[in-house]
């Protein structure tokens, strides 16, 4: 059992906490070291990156940047962040775990009320619990506004109806932001709520699907008259769209803080294991890497001063799968032999992750959904009939 460490203040400055946090990363280094190489099914590293987020809770790490009455230890929200990418420079996984605070914890904090953000952002902070997005539909993923899982008013409680598809973790959620549809079914982004919903509540039925990478890592979900309390409506009825944009936001934006440092020592590795990586492509990389981080910095600034973002994390999400897939396709023309057949550990996770790099222009909104966003509201340009 670690305890919160009394290097670490609420008011310290970044480079404050980036000492400390190195500072402390090496003198736990034995005790991290089980973290340094997770297992390969999606349980084991489940339960690893879970009990990882304990170790840093408890010593008080990434209770940093939360408020107090959340679970937090206080803090500007751009202290976050450091952790984030000190732990990925330091060799050790992105725990997913994080990306559920950074994407999901903002709008329980900004959206949920104040009695339920207050039991629950605790919770998912320790590791106790973790929880999922359940956005995407059949017929509803990047024409998000027409989904057609339903919510009916029944007096104290909603009865949700529908299902949803792609909701990444979920066969491990505790609970779910579920998107439906209140409003008339063309109502449109107009006519769309947001529940907060606990995944054990009679008539969900969770199905795993297993991704390219062989891996079960999403899952389709049925909600067969599913009973919803009031209290667990996230903003107003038929507000979900604004909610849905603020998640997607902080996906586009936050998350893309980690990858980025993820990638960075992604790179390093590549440098470091494939000899025939040529000059020009590890410079490429290494320039769109650097462009994300600069991005994404200017991003998670204006989350912090708890400005709208607007759309233009869709900048962000569009470079980091442009930085994602040329990184692995550099991995995969170096050192075809590796990434294509070898069977040992090291290989297996250049495959995995080249696999998931396919996934990034698809994930959190496609890349050619990201082009539209870019092309009509930020350039102005007319929009596609
Ligand atoms: C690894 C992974 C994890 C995911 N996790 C989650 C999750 O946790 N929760 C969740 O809700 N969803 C999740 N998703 C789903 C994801 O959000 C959707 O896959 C995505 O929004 C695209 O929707 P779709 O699959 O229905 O494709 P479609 O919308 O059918 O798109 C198919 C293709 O057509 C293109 N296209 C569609 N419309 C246009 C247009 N107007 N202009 C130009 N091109 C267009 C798209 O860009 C894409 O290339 C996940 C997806 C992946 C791959």
């Amino acid at each position: 059992m670690t305890m919160i460490q009394p290097a670490l203040r609420s008011d310290m400055s970044i480079d404050e906490l980036r000492t400390a946090f190195r500072s402390w990363l090496a003198e736990r280094a034995d005790t991290l070291e089980q973290f340094r190489e997770l297992p390969t099914d999606v349980d084991g590293i489940f339960s690893t990156l879970s009990k990882m987020q304990r170790e840093l809770y408890e010593a008080g790490w990434i209770r940093l940047g939360w408020p107090a009455e959340l679970g937090g230890c206080g803090g500007v929200t751009a202290l976050r962040a450091v952790v984030s990418e000190e732990l990925a420079a330091a060799g050790y996984p992105p725990p997913f775990s994080f990306a559920t605070q950074e994407v999901l914890g903002p709008a329980i904090a900004r959206y949920a009320q104040p009695e339920l953000a207050t039991e629950v952002l605790p919770r998912l902070l320790r590791g106790e619990e973790s929880w999922c997005q359940g956005f995407s539909e059949p017929g509803a993923g990047s024409d998000l506004a027409s989904l057609r899982t339903k919510a009916v008013d029944a007096g104290d409680h909603w009865v949700v109806d529908g299902e949803k598809i792609w909701t990444s973790w979920a066969q491990f959620a505790d609970r779910c932001i579920v998107l439906t549809r209140t409003g008339a079914p063309d109502s449109a982004h107009r006519g769309i709520t947001a529940l907060f919903v606990d995944m054990d509540t009679p008539g969900i039925t969770v199905s795993q699907l297993v991704a390219i990478t062989g891996e079960a890592d999403f899952s389709s979900l049925h909600f067969d008259n599913v009973q919803v309390p009031k209290s667990r409506m996230l903003g107003d009825v038929d507000g979900g769209w604004a909610i849905a944009m603020f998640i997607l936001s902080c996906e586009r934006g936050a998350a893309a803080w980690q990858r980025q440092a993820w990638m960075r020592w992604r790179l390093d590795r590549l440098v470091a294991d494939a000899p025939g990586l040529t000059a020009a492509r590890a410079g490429e990389a290494f320039e769109l890497i650097s462009a994300l981080r600069l991005l994404s910095r200017r991003t998670l600034r204006s989350l912090s001063a708890g400005k709208d973002l607007g759309v233009l994390p869709s900048f962000d999400k569009y470079l980091m799968s442009t930085a994602e897939k040329l990184l692995f396709d550099s991995a995969l023309e170096a050192m075809p032999e590796t990434v294509l057949f070898r069977n040992d550990r090291e290989s297996k996770d250049w495959r995995t992750d080249y696999l998931y790099s396919r996934a990034s222009s698809i994930y959190g909104g496609a890349k050619e959904i990201q082009r539209n966003v870019i092309a009509e509201r930020i350039l102005g340009l007319p929009r596609e009939k």
